[in-house]
């Protein structure tokens, strides 16, 4: 009788036990299954080659252990500081006393650490305020080759630095400065990572020029410079060979096109990397009046324009009118940093103006 009692609970003992070892051999096959799917890249090639010899099962359960090492090494970047990202802002001569001299006051003066500004004429009055500037030779114009000069020098100087991440916005980007910093540290560390979005919704066309005079059709996505965009040191170590020294002017060269195509070229084609695309970072050639005003301290890039003689800007209510503030920048920098000393002064203004206005 009381061997029959202790006797009875083994089967539900033994079967759970099987339910459970089914259970974790299922989880362990999910998790070498891809848990970073938009990031990972398969050796796929000489994986089936190695099968083509018949070592089917060797070779699939090392690269099963191989999978599992490679994910255990990516882990999010908790530890990511503000000062790790490298943010080169691209600018002219003739934009600084305007569109630069606008960023410098709003978020520049919260990155002045770790912003490179990149021009193509020296300005004592920036340099002697603290901001890194860097002058380069390249021809103060808006051609594809002068666009071309000035990123070759931003990667240059990222490359020399001990940065984690380049970033790379237009002299009429806002960059949020939380925002980009809660963006990138989602992403694993030691990822190959390119972030942006492309101002097209397909991917770019272009005519590579091959030796002998020939050409080739090549399709690859783009981040769109005027939006600002992002790549991970690792990925940027990988360029090098397209992109260090004169070779990013070349490349450029050899597809025909601007600065930010030749990033997407090199990352999706000689690389064959696939962009991260992103809804947050923001061009003037999209309608920015879309974006809605709560969703607005959410983004990691905003910016401004003239665009068939209207401003096209963010709509967002403030202490500033639109005559101050066309490019709404001054209002979204009091909204996200309402402590800096210009947004009282602005608001104790409207504040005295109301009170006179109601004697
Ligand atoms: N830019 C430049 N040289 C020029 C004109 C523009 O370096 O002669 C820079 C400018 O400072 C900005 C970027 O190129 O960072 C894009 O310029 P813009 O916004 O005027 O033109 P877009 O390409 O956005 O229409
Ligand atoms: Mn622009």
């Amino acid at each position: 009788m009381i061997l029959r009692r202790l006797l009875h609970p083994l089967p539900v003992f033994a079967l759970t036990l099987f339910i459970l070892v089914l259970l974790d051999l299922q989880l362990r096959t999910r998790s070498d299954q891809n848990p970073f799917a938009p990031f990972a890249r398969e050796p796929t090639a000489s994986l089936s080659r190695t099968l083509a010899v018949n070592q089917h099962r060797d070779v699939v359960l090392e690269n099963q252990k191989q999978k599992r090492q490679k994910w255990r090494g990516l882990k999010p970047q908790q530890s990511l500081k503000l000062t790790d990202i490298f943010i080169a802002v691209k600018t002219t001569g003739r934009f600084h006393k305007t569109r630069l001299a606008l960023l410098l006051e709003t978020w520049i003066s919260r990155t002045k650490d770790h912003t490179y500004i990149f021009t193509d004429s020296p300005d004592e009055d920036i340099s002697s305020e603290g901001f890194n500037v860097v002058v380069t030779d390249c021809s103060p114009e808006h051609s594809h080759q002068a666009l071309s000069c000035k990123m070759a020098a931003e990667y240059h100087h990222f490359m020399a630095s001990d940065k984690k991440w380049f970033c790379h916005v237009d002299d009429d980007n806002y960059l949020n400065p939380g925002a980009l910093l809660s963006l990138l540290t989602a992403f694993p560390r030691d990822g190959d990572i390119y972030v942006g979005k492309p101002s097209l919704d397909r991917p770019m066309r272009a005519q590579e020029l091959l030796e002998g005079n020939k050409t080739r059709d090549v399709r690859f996505w783009f981040a769109t410079g005027g939006a600002g965009f992002c790549l991970s040191r690792k990925l940027a170590e990988k360029m090098a060979p397209w992109a260090s020294g004169p070779r990013f002017e070349q490349t450029s060269a050899a597809i025909m096109l601007p600065d930010d195509c030749t990033v997407g070229f090199i990352v999706e084609r000689r690389l064959g990397f696939s962009m991260v695309h992103s809804n947050m970072f923001h061009s003037h050639l999209e309608n920015l009046l879309q974006i809605s005003p709560s969703d607005i301290p959410k983004q990691v890039t905003l910016s401004y324009g003239w665009f068939e003689n209207k401003m096209n800007s963010v709509e967002l209510k403030g202490v500033f009118t639109k005559d101050e503030d066309p490019s709404r920048f001054r209002t979204v920098h009091c909204l996200l940093y309402p402590s800096t000393s210009w947004c009282h002064v602005a608001l104790k203004n409207v504040l005295s103006w109301n009170q006179h206005g109601f004697q």
